[in-house]
């Protein structure tokens, strides 16, 4: 397939795409690929939900069996796609997650892994506070929890990216900004030293927010800790991949950001962000 963008360093790449295998997502890696190219994307990351051996999340990922058929279809893309595709990984954290994501990193030659909070407590009773969306409970106490999960997750050392730094605001959870700070400004302290980076994920632009994770007071305080910055669709469709791009460069540009990161093997340069239009 022809590429269609005169000039695909005008958007960053995109670190953060689905596919078939998760169970909610549409597409092969390499129609994404092929979509990049077409949406003027010069690089993508596949980073499908990682399976793990305890089944966590299981309804929302593929199962560990099918994981050599995701390296297969990974490959298959880089091959065969119009653009650079990079082995990734969406590993949620969570308790004890580390007994198996860490031989599973061991094992694989993963380009970058994107880290992720999605549940508070997955194994927990109903009447426990199990999930970012947790009725009658003060908004206060699930991003507290949260953003300390977060920093869990950073002191690790596992993961490369965190994936939608702020996603409990999907659930709605308003929490007055000095609030969000307390309990997300220790959280930034050890992503900055863990070394990592934090993405800006445009899938917000169409959920409830209807506005990129994170918000700019979080990405300014993250640009102020140094750390490091990546883009991601979170794309459950082909013809998402690089969606919101231009709204989240101006973001990143207004949280004082001049550079982007980009991954091999782990490792990342920090490249300048393609000139605004
Ligand atoms: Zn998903
Ligand atoms: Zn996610």
């Amino acid at each position: 397939m022809s590429r269609t963008n005169e000039n695909p360093a005008a958007l960053p790449p995109d670190y953060h795409t689905h596919n078939t295998l998760c169970k909610h997502a549409e597409g092969l890696p390499l129609d994404y690929a092929e979509s990049a190219a077409h949406n003027g994307v010069p690089q993508i990351a596949s980073t499908d939900h990682c399976p793990t051996d305890d089944r966590y999340g299981q309804e929302h990922r593929m199962e560990l069996e099918q994981f050599p058929l995701y390296l297969e279809r990974v490959r298959t893309a880089q091959q065969d796609g119009p653009v650079p595709v990079l082995l990734g990984i969406e590993a949620d954290y969570y308790r004890r997650c580390e007994r198996f994501l860490d031989r599973h990193i061991e094992r694989n030659n993963f380009d970058l892994i994107l880290g992720s909070v999605h549940f508070l407590n997955y194994w927990g009773k109903p009447s426990e506070l199990r999930t970012l969306g947790s009725k009658d409970v003060d908004p206060e106490i699930i991003w507290q929890r949260y953003f300390e999960l977060i920093g869990e997750l950073a002191d690790t050392r596992l993961y490369n990216i965190v994936a939608h730094l702020d996603l409990p605001k999907r659930f709605g959870n308003p929490i007055a900004i000095e609030r969000l700070r307390e309990y997300a400004l220790p959280a930034l302290d050890r992503i900055a030293n863990a070394g990592m980076a934090i993405e800006i994920n445009t899938s917000g632009l169409n959920h409830n927010p209807r506005e990129c994770y994170p918000s700019l007071p979080l990405l300014q305080w993250a640009c102020e800790r140094g750390i490091g910055l990546t883009f991601g669709s979170d794309s459950h469709h082909p013809s998402r991949v690089g969606d919101g791009f231009d709204v989240a460069l101006q973001l990143a540009r207004e949280a004082g950001f001049q550079t982007s990161r980009h991954y091999r093997q782990r490792s990342f340069t920090e490249v300048p962000l393609p000139k605004g239009t």
